[in-house]
């Protein structure tokens, strides 16, 4: 795709966030954009980050390490959207600076045990499966309260908020629900108080539902089809437990 369709794709994007902060009574500068780019090649994102955009999102290890050095733009910051298996966090950890899709106890201590090792932190938000299909990761939305509890005991974890992927229906009140479940948990765990765990982040809503997202209280939405054009492999590839190799 060339760099005009994506900075016209943007600035559509930019007009939807306006649109949907207006219903809402929002303020746009509230929502961030992160942009989705798995599949994504280097040529194809550097026009989004000399239209001003800062933040990209990559789902796998791999894709990840070989994307990096081709973009190496210090304009550019990355998080980690997509499934990690323990084994692959030394190849995400240099890049990141947070990893969005934490929602195991598991995962967190190995993290944990390396930023230790390399004397950093990490900024993480929890990853909720709010749609409670099979076929997504992220902690069972009853588990959240104790998985927290147990994350905050982690110093080099800095709990910043919560994510999910709503559900993918053409029912469009079903993903609604996804998102209201999000935004009450984030208030459960406010309530509770935890010490050191800011509950700041809603990041909620892609390139379809980016509007429900917004008036249900997200403040990151995470786009890719909408922006870059649609990729040559099914979400599933990404997001399926069975496609995908697991570790735990
Ligand atoms: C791919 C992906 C997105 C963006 O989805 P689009 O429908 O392309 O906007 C958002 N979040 C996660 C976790 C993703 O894997």
């Amino acid at each position: 795709m060339n760099a005009n369709k994506v900075q016209e794709q943007l600035n559509q994007i930019k007009k939807r966030i306006d649109a949907s902060c207006r219903s809402a009574n929002r303020n746009p500068d509230d929502i961030t954009l992160l942009l989705a780019t798995k599949t994504v090649s280097a040529e194809t994102i550097k026009p989004a980050l000399d239209a001003g955009e800062t933040l990209l999102g990559e789902n796998k290890a791999q894709e990840l390490q070989e994307k990096y050095p081709l973009i190496e733009d210090n304009r550019a910051q990355w998080h980690f959207i997509g499934h990690l298996q323990t084994n692959k966090i030394n190849n995400v950890l240099p890049y990141v600076t947070c990893i969005q899709s934490v929602d195991r106890l598991k995962l967190a201590q190995k993290l944990h045990n390396r930023l230790l090792k390399d004397n950093r932190t990490l900024d993480i938000l929890v990853q909720v499966n709010t749609s409670y299909e099979e076929s997504k990761f992220g902690a069972a939305p009853e588990h959240v309260l104790t998985l927290i509890e147990q994350l905050s005991e982690f110093s080099t974890l800095h709990i910043k908020g919560l994510m999910t992927i709503g559900k993918l229906s053409a029912n469009s009140e079903e993903t609604r629900e996804s998102f209201r479940l999000l935004k009450s948990l984030q208030e459960q765990v406010k309530a509770q108080d935890y010490p050191g765990v800011d509950m700041g982040v809603l990041s909620m809503g892609m390139s379809g539902d980016l509007e429900a997202a917004i008036e249900e209280g997200a403040t990151m939405i995470r786009v890719g089809t909408a922006i870059f054009g649609d990729r040559e492999y099914p979400d599933s590839y990404y997001w399926n437990e069975q496609l995908s190799d697991t570790d735990d």
